[in-house]
């Protein structure tokens, strides 16, 4: 076992109050990852603390420990462990600014902001990473670690579509199936089921949909979600839908929040990479999901960020036709 492995699995052994944090605005695999990390230290035996600044969203409460997270650390702690995020702000600070231990993660963003920095950009989920090592850190996969795993991996590759999804991803995945898990249920849980208020809430960003060249995009303002009705502050993953319309290489929503705030979501086909443009604006991803919050009044960040990504388009078909001419026989012609 290398060293890495051995130093977490010991790092578990010997704490006794665990803290488990991920990031704000939680998707599936941040839950899912708290949660599955968490449930598998539980049975251990230890105390965990897990901990989301804006708690579990209705469409993960299915899943097993879910009543379980708090908003903040309520107790001493001697192990913290963050999950599924690139930098400590996206925590929503409820670590107090301390450094945390174990950072285990999968943005090529990542800022290695903890003792111990176990990043895999390469991995599908963090929740894939977890179901690929837990046991190797002395942690068992029982059926409720499982479907929480799984959930992460479903919701992070949207089904198992998303590019990086390799043989692996889909034998980490039936690993946790061999426990016992339906996964027909988890995917419905976490990809198919909807609200009526959020697909009125799609409806308006389907009428705000603009486009520039291989670029497009939409808006849903604060107005849009009250006349909707939709509750939460996201996109209601209107991005998934925005991003599969044909002929565009990169789709962005600018979501609209309160005190002057606007979450900007990216989203690229294969070949290109968005996650330096999120950096680039103060947030962070992956080449082909990235995600960042911006300040300021919703038209300027709109033309700032468009103005930018169209640069990109610009820039990295330059570079994409440079590498295409330099291996122009690999037969699966472009991107
Ligand atoms: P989203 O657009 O929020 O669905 O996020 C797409 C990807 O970018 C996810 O992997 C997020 O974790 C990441 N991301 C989104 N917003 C931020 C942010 N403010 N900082 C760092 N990473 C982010
Ligand atoms: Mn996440
Ligand atoms: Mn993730």
């Amino acid at each position: 076992m290398s060293d890495l492995h051995q130093t977490i699995r010991e790092l578990f052994e010997n704490s006794q109050n665990i803290v488990i944090v991920s990031h704000i605005r939680p998707d599936g695999d941040c839950v899912g990852s708290v949660l599955g990390l968490g449930m598998a230290l539980i049975e251990k035996g230890k105390n965990v603390q897990m901990i989301l600044r804006d708690g579990v969203p209705s469409s993960f409460k299915h899943l097993p420990g879910s009543d379980l997270v708090i908003r903040k650390p309520n107790a001493p702690y001697d192990l913290s462990i963050v999950v599924d995020c690139s930098d400590l702000i996206r925590t929503g600070g409820v670590l107090d600014g301390a450094r945390p231990v174990l950072n285990i993660d999968h943005h090529i963003t990542n800022l290695n902001f903890a003792d111990i920095n176990f990043v895999e950009a390469e991995s599908a989920a963090t929740a894939a990473i977890l179901t690929k090592y837990l046991q190797q850190w002395g942690l068992s996969i029982t059926e409720s670690v499982a479907r929480n795993l799984a959930t992460g991996i479903i919701s992070d590759t949207l089904g198992f579509r998303t590019s990086n999804v390799t043989p692996e991803t889909l034998r980490l995945t039936a690993n946790l199936m061999d426990t016992g898990i339906r996964l027909d249920d988890l995917y419905f849980q976490a990809l198919v089921q909807r609200s009526i208020d959020s697909l009125n809430y799609w409806g308006k960003g389907i009428n705000n949909i603009q486009r520039d060249g291989r670029l497009i995009w939409t808006t849903l303002t604060m107005k849009d979600r009250k006349e909707a009705g939709y509750t939460g502050n996201d996109d209601a993953d209107f991005i998934n839908i925005l991003s599969g319309v044909q002929d565009f290489d990169i789709a962005v929503i600018f979501v609209e929040q309160s005190g002057k705030r606007v979450k900007v979501s990216w989203r690229a086909k294969a070949g290109w990479n968005v996650s330096q443009i999120a950096l680039q604006f103060g947030g962070g991803g992956h080449p082909a999901a990235a995600g960042a919050e911006l300040s300021g009044k919703l038209e300027d960040i709109q033309t700032q960020v468009l103005s930018a990504t169209s640069l990109i388009l610009t820039n990295q078909a330059n570079d994409n036709k440079q590498e295409r001419d330099a291996s122009s026989t690999n037969g699966f012609g472009d991107r």
